[in-house]
């Protein structure tokens, strides 16, 4: 039988950048208020006015945080800004990014997008940590590091530093963006049209600002904006990329173009490979709103079924996943989503979800559509089953909260009670993304859907991660 898992899956980071522009603070703010799916924990924002550095942050969404009085205070034609889902350190305000130093060359301050995995190893070069992030071990290194410019000591910190990583920093020089040599989470440079640069996780965030794509930063790249321009080095040994195919699945958002791709039009194409693979007869194709949405079209588009809203998206409620309190987690999916009864009763109905974690979430539809009349229930998981954790920057939960990581989709069919559930397979979730045949799928990290992990671990990471225990590391301490 499978158990009520009662914990939860979060989500990961987003950062934003901005040089050269005065309204800095303001871009800053809008950046991160497109960036809001990646996190809504917290979110912070650093500006530096040519003398001074100025902080503001908060818990909560963006639009609570930033009042016009605080967004006054950011004063100076840069800024970083980062909203926050805690994927190590807990939801303290120290924990709220950019992080901010004061060391030999100056101030720096610094946001992440990603997770390290081997951030307790080098927690020895911080002589004293304000926070418990694993971000903060970076600018310890950058700090203790003898090169004499900046961007070499960061060269010189990130080649002892292993894991998921987009960064930008912020100096009295200038914002330098950088990405991992494996590429893991995503890194977009923009220019304004009136003047100055930006940074930032996802493109969607341009078409707000209307700045005008420049290109991705890529894998391994270090970025330097200054007033004199863009420079860019590429100083780590080059390996294969390993993209987080997860950002396609469901993180990142559909208007965006992620690792060279539309996000949208993926998503309806995983849809389609899906019909492909698992088409069933029915009378009706709705979505999981809104998540589950381009994945339902594509599919019935390729089907010719009819597509509609069968059930109703409350949209002043945080993601089913975000709720902090224990009761309102709990309601979580009935107070999000309602069945509409007058579409759905006497009728065969294909639901359509972005992915299955636990499975609660489509227990709970499913049981939700059955009581509005469905006749049939067939679930279609527009992913592949997850069956492990991602240690670079996703907070999934540990392996046995997993549904799919020890159960058959036959038993996860009985526990969220649908009259039959098919996931998309590894080679029509690739057919999707690459819009070709299954070649060499190297240039993505698909260790939530394989167990293949990209970045190797070292045998001491595996036990402090609780890699392939069946609990986390904290129950085990
Ligand atoms: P469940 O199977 O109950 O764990 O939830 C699956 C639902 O959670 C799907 O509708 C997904 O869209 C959504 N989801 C998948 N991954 C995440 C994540 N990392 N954070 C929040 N929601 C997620």
């Amino acid at each position: 039988m499978i158990k009520e898992p009662f914990d939860q899956m979060h989500e990961e980071c987003g950062i934003f950048g901005v040089f050269g522009h005065p309204e800095a603070a303001n871009l800053t703010y809008l950046g991160l208020y497109a960036l809001q799916h990646r996190g809504q924990e917290a979110s912070g924002i650093v500006t530096y006015d040519g003398q001074t550095f100025h902080e503001e942050k908060g818990a909560g969404l963006v639009s609570d945080i930033f009042s016009q009085e605080r967004l006054g205070r950011l004063k100076g034609s840069a800024a970083i800004g980062h909203n926050r889902y805690s994927t190590a350190g807990g939801s303290r305000l120290e924990n709220v990014q950019p992080i901010r130093v004061n060391y030999a060359l100056g101030t720096l301050a610094m946001v992440h997008n990603g997770n390290l995995i081997n951030a307790d190893e080098l927690e020895a070069y911080g002589a004293i940590f304000q926070s418990s992030m694993d971000s903060e071990v970076i600018v310890h290194l950058i700090a203790h590091a003898r090169q004499k410019r900046l961007s070499e000591r960061i060269v010189e910190s990130l080649s002892r530093v292993r894991g998921a990583y987009s960064l930008i920093f912020l100096s009295e020089e200038g914002m330098i963006g950088v990405r991992d040599p494996y590429g893991v989470r995503p890194l977009s440079l923009g220019k304004m049209k009136d003047g100055g640069y930006v940074l930032a996780s996802e493109t969607c965030t341009f078409d707000l600002i209307e700045a005008e794509f420049v290109r991705d930063i890529e894998p391994g790249e270090v970025v330097q904006i200054t007033k004199k321009g863009v420079t860019s080095f590429s100083p780590f040994l080059p390996t294969e990329a390993a993209h987080c195919v997860f950002e396609y699945v469901y993180f990142s958002r559909p208007d965006s173009n992620v690792f060279g791709r539309n996000v949208y039009e993926i998503r309806k194409r995983l849809g389609k490979e899906l019909l492909k693979e698992s088409a069933v007869d029915a009378d009706l194709v709705i979505p999981v709103p809104d998540s589950g949405v381009p994945a339902a079209l594509g599919y019935a588009e390729a089907s010719s079924l009819p597509y509609d809203t069968g059930l109703i998206r409350n949209h002043y409620v945080g993601r089913t996943f975000i709720e902090p309190q224990q009761s309102i987690r709990h309601f979580g999916v009935k107070i999000k989503l309602n069945a509409i009864r007058g579409l759905l009763e006497g009728k065969r109905v294909i639901v359509v979800d972005d992915s299955l974690v636990r499975g609660t979430t489509s227990r709970k539809i499913v049981k939700m559509i059955r009581a509005a009349g469905a006749k049939e229930i067939h679930v279609r998981i527009s992913s592949p089953p997850i069956v492990s954790p991602c240690f670079y920057g996703i907070d999934t939960p540990t392996r046995h909260e997993l549904v799919a990581a020890s159960h058959s989709v036959e038993e996860i069919r009985k526990y969220i009670t649908a009259d039959s559930l098919s996931y998309l397979s590894n080679e029509g979730m690739f057919r999707a993304v690459y819009n070709k045949p299954l070649g060499e799928n190297t240039d993505f990290c698909t260790a939530c859907f394989s167990e293949k992990y990209p970045i190797p671990f070292t045998g001491a990471e595996i036990r402090q991660l609780g890699l392939f225990s069946e609990t986390a590391p904290s129950e085990k301490d």
